[in-house]
């Protein structure tokens, strides 16, 4: 079950009418289990997206990218290099899971585009990758947010809806809000990223792995889990944590999906993150050892029942 790749997310926000780089945070999500390696390099990152004043934008090569067939729809651009139509299931797919997401987090409508870059092999989505963005480590999917565009890069293959469906929910997240905690941003895309049929909507990888972990004495703590910034700090086991409060929130916490609705209010038009888990302690008394009771109760249950309607051990 493929949990791990890297995602970068460079927030940048306007000033006036010059476009500005205030700061980068980069939120690398890790993704595709055989090319996980390392997180990237910060400051490589920053250097590859620094742009002079003079400037205007990021200089691309966009010649190797997908252009064969496209299609828009609202604010969702496709760019594929196989035949995709507005019928397609998997085009259909993503926009059932934008909505998904708007009205589980009641979102605004998105004020930028994503664009998915859809390659038709993963050799020819590595040669664009390597040869565009050479300081970024080899990851399955990536989606970037630069001054000119959120953008998700995947390519066709068996993980390619997982992929899509992961690195799709950071670019509605950014699209929708001004800034994004990254363990929220990771919790949120690692979330949505399963196509479970199961209405409790357990990660056939993470419940067991979290139930495990409690059973060894490991205890949540959203406070540490919020004060990660960079995705140096962030490791597989925080992916997972992530996941954990999020599904917390959202199926069993009492108001928990109302106190994250509140909170992207707040992120809406915050330039700097505030602070999520004193607002969680002040509501939500032993919220740790909440969680962790739904982890052995709920989410170790391992009959997780998958989109094609097997159960997975
Ligand atoms: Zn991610």
């Amino acid at each position: 079950m493929p949990q791990s790749s890297e995602s970068q997310s460079l927030r940048v926000h306007r000033k006036g009418r010059k476009l500005t780089l205030r700061f980068f945070s980069v939120s690398p999500c890790l993704r595709g289990k055989t090319l996980f390696s390392k997180q990237l390099t910060f400051f490589a990152f920053l250097l590859l997206f620094t742009v002079s004043p003079s400037c205007s934008f990021m200089k691309k090569d966009t010649t190797g990218l997908p252009q064969k067939y496209k299609v828009d729809v609202e604010q969702l651009q496709v760019r594929s290099d196989v035949k995709i139509t507005k019928k397609d299931p998997l085009f259909q797919e993503l926009t059932q899971l934008r909505q998904e997401i708007s009205d589980l987090l009641e979102l605004p409508a998105p004020n930028r585009p994503v664009i998915v870059h859809l390659f038709k092999d993963e050799d020819r989505y590595s040669e664009y990758m390597q040869k565009q963005h050479p300081n970024l480590p080899a990851r399955r999917a990536f989606f970037i947010g630069s001054p000119t565009e959120l953008a998700v890069y995947a390519h066709w293959g068996p993980s390619m809806a997982e992929d899509l469906r992961h690195e799709y929910t950071h670019g509605v997240l950014h699209a929708s809000l001004h800034t994004v905690p990254l363990w929220l941003d990771e919790g949120i895309a690692e979330y949505f990223e399963t196509r479970t049929r199961d209405s409790k909507r357990r990660h056939p990888e993470h419940s067991p792995k979290l139930a495990l972990a409690i059973s060894n004495g490991w205890s949540p703590d959203l406070l540490r889990l919020e004060k990660i910034e960079t995705v140096s700090e962030m490791h597989r086991e925080d992916y997972q944590e992530a996941w954990a409060w999020v599904h917390y929130f959202i199926h069993d916490c009492p108001d928990g999906r109302a106190m994250l609705v509140d909170y992207c209010d707040a992120l809406k038009i915050s330039n700097q993150s505030p602070g999520f888990a004193a607002q969680v302690y002040e509501h939500v008394p032993a919220a740790e050892v909440r969680l962790a009771s739904y982890i052995t109760s709920e989410l170790g249950n391992n009959n997780v029942v998958q989109a094609d309607g097997q159960s997975v051990e």
